[in-house]
């Protein structure tokens, strides 16, 4: 880390609680790298205060912040400009303070899922074939946007809570459909890619249960859930010779956007990067 000087740029990331944040040391390990006279910083704010706490970042000259849960859904009301993005996915992660102090609102966690399979996945599209999404939650909403952006033309949403999948479907428009939970098995026939976007599967939560025999086997399968990084449905995808993407990446990937506004570089992912935030993890 290097000193601050009174012209340090600020940023940081509001949560309730925040204490679990990675992004702390995730940009502080861009910041140290790049020699950024900057500081990003962890800033727990209740539910109730967000607004306030918004409203403040530029009063103290804040260029902006990310947000982490519960304030992703609340704040589309508080910022001044939401990106059509964050419009779309019904949430902002990423908010930059403009030159007037207004606040732009953008959602980064579509950009980052699609990067990331991009770099680990390469060729991922398989042209014509369904994407099945596990889950109906915000999580899968911006990897919905995410993969409808890409060219995926038909999206098959499962989720334990129908009514949660259906209402996503009527609001991102053609090319979704919804299967109940109980066919999720063999709905996974002729896919080219599977993605888990429930919290089944993370350490201390129940495991996804999935039979993956209708998957065919050169679709790709991903698990935004990153801890555990391999969870048991990467385990068995990988024993059956899919290509696999873990769920760090993402969380990498979507940081690069506000980094880049703030602090005047733009980062790159890199796999010290990833042994650095995994040293967290693993603490
Ligand atoms: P969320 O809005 O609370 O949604 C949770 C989802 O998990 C819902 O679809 C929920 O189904 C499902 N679920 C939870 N418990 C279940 C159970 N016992 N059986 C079946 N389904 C269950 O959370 P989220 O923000 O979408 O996040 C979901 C996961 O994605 C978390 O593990 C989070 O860490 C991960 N995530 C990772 C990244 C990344 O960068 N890698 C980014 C965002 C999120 P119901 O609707 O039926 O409750």
């Amino acid at each position: 880390m290097i000193a601050l000087s009174g012209k340090a740029r600020l940023a940081g990331v509001m949560g309730w609680p925040v204490a679990h944040s990675r992004s702390p040391r995730l940009h502080g390990y861009w910041l140290a790298h790049h020699r950024i006279d900057g500081a990003y910083v962890p800033m727990a704010v209740r539910p109730e205060r967000i607004g306030e706490a918004l409203r403040a970042l530029p009063v103290l000259g804040f260029k902006g912040a990310n947000l982490t849960l519960p304030h992703k859904e609340s704040a589309l009301s508080h910022v001044d400009t939401p990106s059509p993005t964050a419009r779309r996915i019904g949430a902002v992660n990423t908010i930059m303070v403009g030159p007037h102090g207004e606040l732009l609102g953008d959602n980064t966690d579509a950009f980052g899922f699609i990067e990331h399979m991009n770099a680990s996945a390469p060729n991922w599209r398989q042209a014509g074939r369904p994407a099945v999404v596990i889950g109906a939650g915000g999580a899968a909403r911006a990897v919905s946007v995410a993969l409808l952006d890409a060219g995926v033309t038909e999206l098959r949403l499962i989720n334990r809570t129908e009514a949660r999948a259906v209402a996503l479907a009527e609001a991102l428009g053609p090319g979704l459909s919804v299967v109940p939970w109980h066919k999720r098995h063999t709905a996974l026939e002729g896919a080219g890619l599977l993605v888990n976007t429930t919290s089944l599967g993370m350490a201390g939560h129940e495991p996804l249960e999935l039979e993956l025999n209708a998957l065919p086997r050169d679709a790709v399968v991903d698990d935004l859930v990153y801890a555990p990084l391999e969870t048991a449905l990467l385990k068995a995808a990988r024993a059956r010779g899919h290509r696999t993407v873990d769920g760090l990446g993402m969380l990498l990937h979507q940081a690069r956007p506000g980094f880049e506004a703030w602090f005047g570089v733009a980062p790159t992912v890199t796999a010290e990067l990833r042994t650095f935030v995994l040293q967290d993890l693993a603490g």
